[in-house]
């Protein structure tokens, strides 16, 4: 087999069938799919590109995809797609820039989810909902104005997500990180890839009608996710209602406040500004200051205060739980930091952040855009299910709804990475015998992450798409050496059905094992 040969499939795609490359960007994703166009002439969607920015040596990858992306598709591509805004599926429109401006690539289509739309009005609500991904932004943009902060290895994996796109100098310059991460938020990509194709038209969201391809007749794309039920996008609601009359702000809420008022307290809404004193219990002069000396009286008392038993009672209980929002959140752990004239939120947040920014990857990976494509050259439909990273709550709000799609799913792409919480085994379950799987992920790289190894691939979700496909999984961290053949796992007992797939596998002749390659066509299929 050669590398002609792969590309032959990419150029000449199976007529009511797809050829569907896997680029391996280290930690990330990048799909081309070819398709045969009513022309006979291939149409070509790239979706995601990208690398976690942690993710050592990914530099020389990007550009390399970039260029042979461009290569086999003539400098054209018909869509791209985005299913969500973490760096590790689309980095590489920014990292790569260079590449598609000097080879002028054209951009037909750009295909976004509906949350991407800042005027969508449910896009405008759901930050409304989830405060933490607008503090989020504001982190980001005060990280610039704050300069050089030592930072913890927990926010730079979090940044490595959600932050910054471009460090080429990630090793060597660990404190540019810092500055860059503010720079090249994760907004450039997208004003890369609507400067070329103009914005989405439309944005995307579930329907029963399929969307098209332009020129491409046989082939229909079902919208799954993600739902325009905001409820479904993980993290927390609103947070619960007060059980006092001044009210205890929460964490998130907090830190998000007292980012806005760095600027000038001034600034903030009057709403806005009353959160930030409730904020600052340790300043003399808000109305919601902590006194200390009525809390000590309250602990030697042992705290044993039944609560209404009279108003100064349940005033100093009030106390306590503010003494212990803030002795949990900003390590006031001592009643004799009331001459503190200032809690050191400005600096603090940048810690508290962390939190926040882990429950937003969470939101970020539910407002995955989720597909199913449909193809026509078998004697019935079959589909092809591309999540991007959603997790269970995506998953929930369309599982009922593409039952018929899930029953005549062949080919997944595996969420998040592989990740517990972004393949629902009960719907795996529910494709049929045959099904091939492709996971883009580096065990290796993922299991030395710290402090805590990442679970890409769960043993488990594995363990289950191994005996569902009966061995027919690709993966970007075993594509194969040159001359070498595909390894036959103890799950492929039955021969012919392993060969049949092995026939339609073809993979990066190069030596950089840069992409690896499945064909779906009518004798695909057993
Ligand atoms: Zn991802």
């Amino acid at each position: 087999m050669s590398q002609v040969d792969g590309n032959y499939q990419l150029q000449h795609p199976p007529k009511g069938g797809a050829v569907i490359r896997m680029y391996n960007p280290g930690f990330g994703d990048c799909f081309l799919l070819s398709f045969n166009g009513n022309d006979n002439n291939p149409r070509y969607l790239l979706l995601d590109f990208g690398a976690h920015a942690l993710y050592t040596g990914y530099s020389p990858l990007l550009d390399k995809i970039a260029k042979d992306i461009l290569s086999v598709t003539n400098n054209h591509l018909h869509v791209v797609a985005l299913t969500h805004q973490h760096q590790d599926h689309i980095s590489g429109f920014h990292f790569s820039e260079d590449v598609f401006e000097s080879n002028d690539a054209k951009i037909d289509q750009l295909w976004l989810a509906w949350p991407e739309n800042d005027q969508d009005p449910d896009a405008k609500e759901l930050i409304r909902r989830y405060p933490k991904r607008f503090a989020l932004k504001l982190a980001y943009e005060r990280l610039e104005t704050l300069g050089r902060v030592g930072l913890g290895l927990g926010f730079e994996n979090i940044l490595g997500f959600e932050g910054s796109i471009i460090l080429k100098n990630l090793d060597k310059e660990k404190e540019g990180f810092l500055e860059l991460a503010a720079r090249y938020n994760n907004q450039r990509p997208y004003e890369f890839l609507i400067k070329k194709a103009g914005p989405p038209s439309p944005y995307l969201e579930p329907k029963d009608d399929p969307l098209l391809m332009r020129d491409v007749d046989e082939i229909n794309f079902f919208i799954l996710g993600p739902t325009r039920d905001i409820s479904c996008f993980g993290g927390e609601g609103p947070s619960e209602g007060p059980s006092f009359s001044v009210p205890i702000i929460d964490k998130e809420t907090s830190i998000l406040i007292a980012i806005q008022a760095i600027d000038n307290v001034d600034n903030l809404t009057d709403e806005d500004k009353e959160k930030y004193w409730r904020s600052l219990p340790f300043e003399r002069g808000s109305p919601y200051r902590v006194d200390f000396k009525k809390l000590k009286k309250l602990e030697e008392k042992g705290l044993v205060v039944k609560k209404q038993e009279n108003s100064e009672e349940k005033k100093l209980l009030h106390y306590l739980e503010i003494k212990k929002f803030f002795d949990d959140n900003y390590g006031f752990s001592s009643i004799d930091k009331d001459a503190l004239e200032y809690r050191k939120i400005d600096n603090d947040w940048i810690a508290g952040i962390l939190s926040i920014a882990l429950k937003n990857g969470e939101f970020v990976n539910n407002s995955s855009l989720v597909f199913a494509i449909e193809l026509s050259c078998f004697d019935e439909p079959k589909y092809l299910l591309f999540v991007g990273d959603a997790q269970e709550a995506n998953w929930n709000s369309w599982k009922e709804n593409a039952k018929n799609i899930i029953g005549k799913t062949i080919f997944y792409k595996t969420g998040h990475h592989g990740s517990h919480n972004a393949t629902l085994p009960e719907v795996v379950d529910k494709m049929p015998a045959g099904l091939v799987a492709m996971i883009s992920v580096d065990e290796d790289w993922a299991h030395k992450r710290k402090p805590k190894p990442w679970d890409h691939p769960d043993p488990n979700i594995m363990e289950g798409l191994k005996s569902k496909t009966k061995g027919k999984i690709l993966r970007t961290d075993q594509i194969p050496n040159i001359n070498n053949d595909l390894i036959k796992p103890p799950e492929a007992n039955n021969i012919n059905d392993w060969n049949t797939f092995k026939k339609k596998v073809q993979w990066d002749q190069s030596g950089d094992k840069l992409w690896i390659q499945y064909t779906i066509s009518k004798d695909s299929i057993e």
